[in-house]
């Protein structure tokens, strides 16, 4: 069987496609390119590009299976792939501990101003009184979407002396509890969390979910990470809520648009921005290389 690999995986995976099939490797491939050779293959493997969109499917008349190597099939036409018999296949738990150990490098960076002495002392002003901050030791984090990353985010915070609430209203009261987090409404956890954390997908219940009715009723000084999706706090409020002095600031790896070149967001010092690399880590890579290629293997010698 032939599989084509059109994205950057990790080596360790491409050595076990090779050890069982035919692979080639087009990273960065056109659509048109995609378009004209996709017939010839059992298997595609993509990342966050290439879009596998319903033309391609169906022209993918050999395709058995399409692997998204990490989180989110946000730009593969699934519907269509079940709908024709395509097995649809991703790795979401390779980069979880990466993603919640950026989420709580955030919110050290934000309580500690970090960036922002980072700034001062290279542009030579020593300026100590300015940077005072605050300890995450004892504080109450509030989780939001308490799944794989949410849960590991808590581990870590547990271990630094946070309390931990969540909300997932897909959860039963007991799992949020295996996870030492007291299981509260997403109201509560506004009005009680020093520090929220989001770790929802992007879907229409959580768009803006994060918005101007929430920032006021939150705590004054409350500390906000995202390092899901963009979208999910409302990023014009949130700009409202970092100019009134509500919050003390937030920690983001995700935005509306990416990259935020025109974002009011970039102009706040207690704003920390990251570049959507949650899970770029040389072990989460290593890890969805290997994972998405057991699941092809696995995909493929089921069909
Ligand atoms: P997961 O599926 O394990 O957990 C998501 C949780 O959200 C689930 O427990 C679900 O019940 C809950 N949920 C769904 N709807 C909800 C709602 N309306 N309110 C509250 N909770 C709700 O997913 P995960 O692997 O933990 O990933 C979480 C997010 O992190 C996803 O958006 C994913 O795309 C994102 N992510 C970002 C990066 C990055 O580079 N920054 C990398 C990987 C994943």
């Amino acid at each position: 069987m032939k599989i084509l690999i059109a994205s950057d995986i990790a080596e360790e995976g491409i050595s076990k496609l090779k050890k069982e099939f035919d692979v080639d490797i087009k990273k960065g491939i056109s659509k048109e390119e995609l378009l004209s050779i996709i017939e010839n293959y059992d298997g595609v493997i993509i990342r966050s590009k290439p879009n596998i969109t319903e033309d391609i499917i169906k022209k993918g008349k050999n395709l058995k299976v399409v692997a998204r190597a990490g989180v989110g099939l946000d730009n593969v036409d699934v519907k269509c792939c079940q709908g024709l018999g395509v097995k649809v296949v991703n790795s979401p738990q390779a980069s979880s501990d990466s993603v919640a150990e950026l989420a709580f490098g955030l919110m050290l960076a934000v309580s500690r101003n970090i960036a922002r002495a980072d700034r001062l002392t290279r542009e030579k002003k020593w300026e100590k009184k300015s940077l005072m901050g605050y300890e995450l030791n004892g504080k109450t984090l509030g989780i939001i979407g308490f799944g794989r990353i949410g849960r590991n985010v808590g581990k870590i915070a547990r271990a630094c002396g946070m309390s931990l609430i969540a909300y997932d209203p897909l959860l039963t009261d007991e799992q949020i509890r295996s996870g030492d987090a007291e299981p509260v409404t997403l109201e509560k956890l506004i009005e009680r969390s020093n520090v929220i954390t989001l770790h929802v997908p992007l879907i229409e219940s959580t768009r803006h979910m994060i918005s101007d009715k929430e920032f006021q009723k939150m705590r004054d000084n409350t500390i906000i990470i995202n390092t899901s999706r963009g979208g999910i706090i409302d990023e014009e409020a949130l700009c409202r809520a970092i100019e009134s002095g509500k919050i003390l600031g937030a920690g983001l790896d995700v935005f509306e648009e990416e990259p935020p070149l025109n974002s009011k967001l970039l102009q706040y010092d207690s704003v920390v921005l990251t570049q959507h690399i949650g899970a770029s880590t040389h072990e989460a890579q290593k890890r969805a290389g290997i994972m998405i290629a057991d699941e092809v293997i696995k995909a493929l010698k089921e069909k």
